[in-house]
């Protein structure tokens, strides 16, 4: 289950994580990197920069293209028998997915595991609304039954041990669980298959729209997604509108990045593509097919020429697998299921710089997020600009950032670009320094400038810069 966060408090947040959870969470990562590196080994360094840059073209294209596809997809959906609904923000998606679930009496909807209805707090509506929503992906089903919503965005649960596992089954299943991965996953396929029976409604998402034959595609390892899609009488499928891609060779490009860089697989188990319900009796499927087409701020962001590129993410997950900080974190410590690199680079422009303007600075800029990104998303280069909106403001919103630090800020650039300032400044800062410094460092420094010694130690001023560089430079 989900909300929608309206306040996103990075730093206190962290001050949550228990002390397992960067081992929990390395010994994942380490594992996905690992197995990602093999794979491109294999493929050569030469082969994967092609493929990389292909589909970074292919992903400006389309998303700069994206009312063509976007119509295009529409009819081929419509002309296949499906029903179309576009959702200007999170509220009327929630409202379209609960008049369709309303007009078929749900009692019931399984869910395949989505970020895009995590994003919209979706579960939490429907639950509001009297509908019981059981997630159906493994790790989905672990966290759900815990409280709590995803941790990583390919794995959710991949924090967590099989003997925590067993504990939670025991809980709330009410079952004899040993602490054995297999054993754990036959109890909760014997669980969710009655579930899938039983289900009015089917939920998913979709990685990839392929315009061309208005055709969905899911990614998965598990049959949940397919169970999911196939079995209830409707099928919901909530899309971003960034998802469309022109065709299927564009297709093809993509999902060769996506499984190497998500789990380090050449393809993942289950590959899905639905276009539309059954079109004739000898068919099987749900008798009724709805795509919801959700902007929810994605054209104000590519609108935005320095940001726009947040739209190419493909939700792999290998920059939160790569980033030092998530590495640290893990995942709950953003606020918001999505989250590392990508969910920092996107929740702060869909939820506002006000909402999730500590966001952007959760990051050590190191750029390993840059480099690994199979569609080759500036990543630094976002939260460059998206720290300049929070303390500056920009063309989309205004500066979130105190007054204080605003000012701060300002005085510190006035200060660097002036010489003389700068000179005097510095010898000041020498002459002030003094009960603060020890053995050339300063363990607490006061006010604002503690945030920064709380986590280590400030270096203190130890020469005129200036002299010493000209002395170095030999004139
Ligand atoms: S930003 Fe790049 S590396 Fe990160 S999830 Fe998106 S596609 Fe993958």
């Amino acid at each position: 289950m989900s909300h929608v966060p309206t306040s996103i408090d990075f730093r206190a947040n962290v001050r949550q994580v228990p002390s397992t959870m960067p081992v929990s969470v390395q010994k994942a990562t380490t594992k996905f990197l690992g197995n990602r590196a093999a794979l491109v080994d294999a493929l050569g360094n030469d082969v994967w920069q092609a493929l990389r840059q292909a589909g970074h073209d292919l992903r400006l294209h389309a998303i700069g293209n994206l009312d063509h596809y976007l119509e295009q997809a529409e009819r081929q959906v419509i002309a296949a028998g499906g029903q179309v609904h576009w959702a200007r923000d999170a509220e009327e998606a929630r409202r379209i997915v609960l008049d369709i679930a309303g007009k078929h009496h749900t009692r019931l909807a399984v869910k395949s595991k989505s970020m895009i209805t995590e994003e919209i707090g979706l579960n939490h509506a429907m639950e509001a609304a009297g509908i019981r929503v059981l997630e159906t992906d493994l790790g989905e089903y672990i966290v759900q039954l815990k409280g709590m919503g995803p941790a990583h965005i390919v794995v959710p649960a991949f924090h967590l041990s099989t003997v925590e596992i067993a504990a939670l089954f025991r809980e709330k299943l009410g079952v004899d669980a040993p602490a054995e991965a297999q054993k754990l996953t036959q109890i909760a396929r014997t669980k969710l298959r009655e579930e899938f029976l039983a289900a009015d409604l089917g939920i998913s998402g979709g990685n990839f729209l392929v315009a061309e034959t208005g055709t969905i595609v899911t990614v998965t390892n598990e049959g949940n997604g397919r169970m999911c899609c196939t079995v209830p009488p409707v099928h919901v499928a909530v899309v971003g509108i960034d998802k469309v891609v022109p065709d299927w060779e564009s297709l093809t490009v993509l999902l060769k990045l996506l499984a190497r860089s998500a789990t380090g697989q050449k393809l993942s188990c289950y590959t899905q593509f639905i276009s539309g319900p059954p079109r004739t009796d000898a068919e099987t499927g749900p008798k009724e097919f709805h795509l919801v087409l959700l902007d929810n701020g994605r054209s104000r962001i590519l609108q935005t020429p320095e940001t726009r590129e947040t739209l190419l993410c493909i939700r792999c997950g290998a920059c939160l697998n790569i980033c030092p900080v998530y590495n640290n974190v893990g995942g709950y410590a953003y606020g918001y299921p999505i989250s590392g690199p990508t969910g920092v680079i996107f929740a702060s422009q869909i939820l506002g710089a006000k909402a999730a303007g500590a966001l952007p600075f959760a990051s050590t800029l190191c750029g390993a997020c840059n480099d690994i990104c199979p569609v080759k998303i500036p990543i630094t280069d976002i939260l460059l600009h998206l720290r300049r909106r929070v303390v500056e403001g920009d063309d989309v919103e205004g500066a979130a950032a105190p007054y204080t630090l605003r000012l701060g800020a300002q005085m510190g650039s006035v200060a660097l670009s002036v010489t003389w300032l700068y000179v005097l400044g510095s010898k000041l800062l020498k002459r002030l320094q003094g009960p603060f410094v020890r053995d050339g460092w300063m363990a607490n420094l006061p006010g604002p400038l503690s945030r920064w010694t709380m986590a280590r130690p400030f270096p203190g001023f130890a020469a005129d810069f200036r002299r010493w560089w000209r002395r170095r430079a030999g004139c």
